[in-house]
């Protein structure tokens, strides 16, 4: 995730926040569970919220395109391709390119729009289980409106770090098919955060067409294997896909990931795949 990504999941964070503090003033003095989900239920249908759904999706989205776009400035003025990106942007107003941004404004607007609801069904599994062990209705709803914020919390975090990720890798992967180019190459984020899958990951060559299973490949992993997927593609996934545009600007030998594992390969014997 570059700088910008950072700051524009930042900012979405943010304007997030203002949105669980809208809910919670709707929520507002509901002390009976029901009333909680009642009212958690006519806010995320209210045309208000959906339009303003619709608005930061849009909004967002845009964001990381221009920062998508400034990196692909970048990376193809430096091998002087730079001519290529005009028509490429050009030819991505028409489908299917276009049609993937249009289709990335709808899936966060989606995403965003669960939110109120994925509350709820935290709220309703809580008030379930506490029923389960027997607790009296008063309990119950003073620990609700002490947990509510925690809850909404943690689902707001998810969706903000893991849509502007998901958003990013979708556009230069659509970006990168326009363009031919077919490998990138796996970029940790180097913090401490990273899970070691990842981190495990970090330089190796991949192909659009064939995304791999990090958790499977990497034996020191821990985590069982949640299936294939491309850099960024994953929740709480900060990774970044640097697109190859020259082989001058590749380290060999390179760990090459290909049928299934990860082999050391030279530059001519990559060239010969690529
Ligand atoms: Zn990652």
């Amino acid at each position: 995730m570059t700088k910008a990504e950072k700051r524009i999941e930042n900012r979405f964070h943010t304007t997030l926040n203002k949105l669980l503090k809208a809910i919670r003033k709707f929520v507002g003095t509901a002390q009976e569970p029901e009333e909680i989900l009642e009212r958690l239920k006519l806010y995320s249908s209210s045309k208000a919220f959906q339009d303003w759904c619709e608005s930061l999706a849009l909004n967002m989205t845009t964001q990381v395109k221009k920062s998508v776009d400034a990196t692909w400035h970048e990376s193809l003025l430096r091998v002087g391709r730079r001519n290529e990106l005009y028509s490429a942007i050009v030819r991505e107003l028409e489908t299917p390119n276009g049609g993937v941004f249009f289709g990335l404004v709808r899936q966060n607007a989606e995403m965003i729009k669960t939110f109120p609801l994925d509350v709820s069904e935290e709220v309703t599994r809580l008030v379930a289980n506490a029923e389960l062990q027997g607790r009296r209705a008063s309990d119950i709803a003073a620990e609700l409106s002490e947990r509510f914020p925690d809850i909404a919390k943690s689902r707001l975090e998810l969706i903000a770090r893991t849509e502007v990720s998901k958003t990013q890798s979708e556009l230069t992967q659509a970006r990168a098919a326009s363009l031919g180019l077919d490998w990138y190459i796996w970029r940790a984020s180097k913090d401490a955060r990273v899970r070691s899958s990842h981190d495990f990951m970090d330089g190796v060559l991949v192909n659009w067409n064939d995304p791999p299973n990090p958790e499977a490949l990497d034996p020191k992993s821990g985590q069982k294997p949640y299936g294939k997927y491309h850099a960024g593609n994953t929740f709480n996934c900060r990774c970044d896909e640097e697109v190859i545009v020259d082989l001058d600007y590749v380290d060999f030998p390179a760990r090459v990931y290909r049928n299934n594992t990860i082999i050391q390969m030279t530059r001519a014997a990559f060239e010969e795949i690529m």
